[in-house]
This record gives structure tokens, sequence and C-alpha cells, in this order.
């Protein structure tokens, strides 16, 4: 489906740490999607902004009333941060849904691997049924593990990645230090289909240790920043 615009304002807005909140979006009349998809904000039709156009990948499933969206508020950023001020009803337009980085149910095992909001697509394809897969989601401490609980009850296998300095020591199954570190050793061997997102340069780097560690393993990806 091409992406079309459509307009929406904002009715919701919830914080999940210091620097990552959930914003909720009247969902337009006629706008579908897949899980996994996103929208784009575009500079000429945001209010009170002028920002240039920003990408957000949808938290919520189709058949929900709302666009859920996880965003982090990247502190001097101009468009994470108007999402995360500006006041209940304020009127947006988007285009969308956009991209191809959806769940193929190959019959592979599935490792989704997100670093921080690159957990966004992951949250609307298990909400959406996506079984059976491993989750490992980077962050620095458990303060970044928004979604926990969803993922500790629907995936296989759930793998919090803690860079911090002893991190891992307070969250049962965690491992001390970077998605990258854990795929390079940790991941039992197989034939799995991966899905990466997040930062360009752990995609860069998982993709060297896959095509390593992971023969006949297909990547899939997506890039936020
Ligand atoms: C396909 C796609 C989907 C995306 N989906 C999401 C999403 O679901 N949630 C989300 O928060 N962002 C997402 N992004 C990033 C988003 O589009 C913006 O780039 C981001 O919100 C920063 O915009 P800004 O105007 O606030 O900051 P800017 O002024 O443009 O940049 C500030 C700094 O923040 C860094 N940055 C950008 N995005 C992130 C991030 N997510 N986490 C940490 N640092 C970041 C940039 O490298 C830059 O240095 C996505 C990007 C793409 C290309």
């Amino acid at each position: 489906m091409d992406p079309q615009p459509f307009a929406t304002r904002l009715t919701g807005r919830r914080w999940l740490s210091h620097d990552t909140f959930e914003v909720r979006l009247a969902r337009p009349r006629g706008f579908s999607f897949a899980p996994g998809q996103f929208i784009r904000f575009d500079a000429a039709a945001v209010e009170n902004g002028g920002a240039p156009e920003r990408d957000y990948s949808m938290i919520t499933i189709p058949a929900d009333p709302d666009i859920g969206l996880l965003v982090r508020d990247t502190g001097t950023g101009r468009f994470s941060t108007l999402l995360g001020t500006v006041g209940m009803g304020t009127a947006f337009e988007f285009t969308g849904p956009r991209g191809y980085f959806v769940y193929r149910n190959a019959g592979r095992p599935a490792v989704f691997v997100a670093t921080g909001t690159g957990l966004a697509p992951f949250v609307a394809m298990a909400r959406s049924g996506a079984g059976g897969f491993v989750l490992l989601h980077g962050g620095r401490t458990t303060v970044d593990l928004y979604y926990e609980t969803l993922f500790r009850g629907l995936a296989r296998r759930y793998v919090p990645c803690l860079s911090g300095t002893g991190a891992a020591d307070a969250c049962p199954g965690a491992f001390q230090g970077r998605v990258t570190a854990f795929l390079a050793e940790h991941l039992a061997p197989g034939e799995y289909d991966f899905y990466l997102c997040g930062r360009r340069e752990m995609i860069r780097e998982a993709t060297l240790i896959i095509d390593d560690r992971f023969p006949g393993g297909r990547v899939y990806s997506e890039a936020f920043y």
C-alpha cells in the first residue's frame, strides 16, 4: 500500500523512563498498516514545530483504536522534544504506512535484536501474534527495559543485554554486555531469521557477526539513527 497523508491529534502521553515515552494519536479513518511499519511526520504539516521529517514505528497493532509510538527524548532533538511537550489535542499530519520491516513466518526461529527504542516494531509484532521468538534488548540499565513484562510473557527467550557496570546483576536472565557480544558468544548455533532494529552501528556489527557465526541466517533490518 502506498503511503497516504493523514491528519491526527495527540490523545495521550506516558513516560516509561526519564528519557523515553509513549504517545497515543487518534487513529484516522482509513489508516491501516502491518506490524513493524512506521509513519512519517513532515515539516510542513507539523503545527508548533517546523521540525524536519521524522519517522516512528507503531507499537500498537492494526486492531487497536489508536496509534501508539515509543519515543526517545534525545535531549536536544527537535521533534522528540516537541512530541514530549506539546499539549493534548495538538494536531499533526503524517504519511504512511511505510517500510518493509515486518515479521515473516518462515518456519525458522526468529531472533529479534533491538537497541533502545528499536524495540518499537517488535512490540507491535509480538502483540500481533508473532510467537516463539528470542528477543535481545540492549540498554544501559534495567530502567531501559520498557515492555519487559510483555516480552517475558510472549518471548520464547527474553535476554536484556545491559551495558552499564553491574547492571545485569539486578535482573533475572540478563546478560552483562551489548547485544552484539551476546550474538557473538552466547546464542546457540542454528539457522535463524534475524530482525535487527536500532542504531546503525549495531546493525552493521551484528550483521558481520551473523555472517560469521550463523551462515544461512537471514537478516532483516531497520536503522533508526
Ligand atoms: C525507519 C525509522 C523508524 C524510526 N522509529 C523510531 C521510533 O519508533 N522511536 C524513536 O524514538 N525514534 C525513531 N526513529 C528516529 C526518529 O525518526 C528521529 O530521528 C528521532 O526521534 C530524533 O529526532 P529529533 O528531531 O528529536 O532529534 P535530532 O535533532 O534529529 O537528533 C538528535 C540526535 O538523536 C539521535 N537519535 C535519533 N533517534 C534516536 C533514538 N531513537 N534513540 C537514541 N538516539 C537517537 C541522532 O543520532 C541525533 O544525534 C526512527 C527512524 C527511522 C529512520
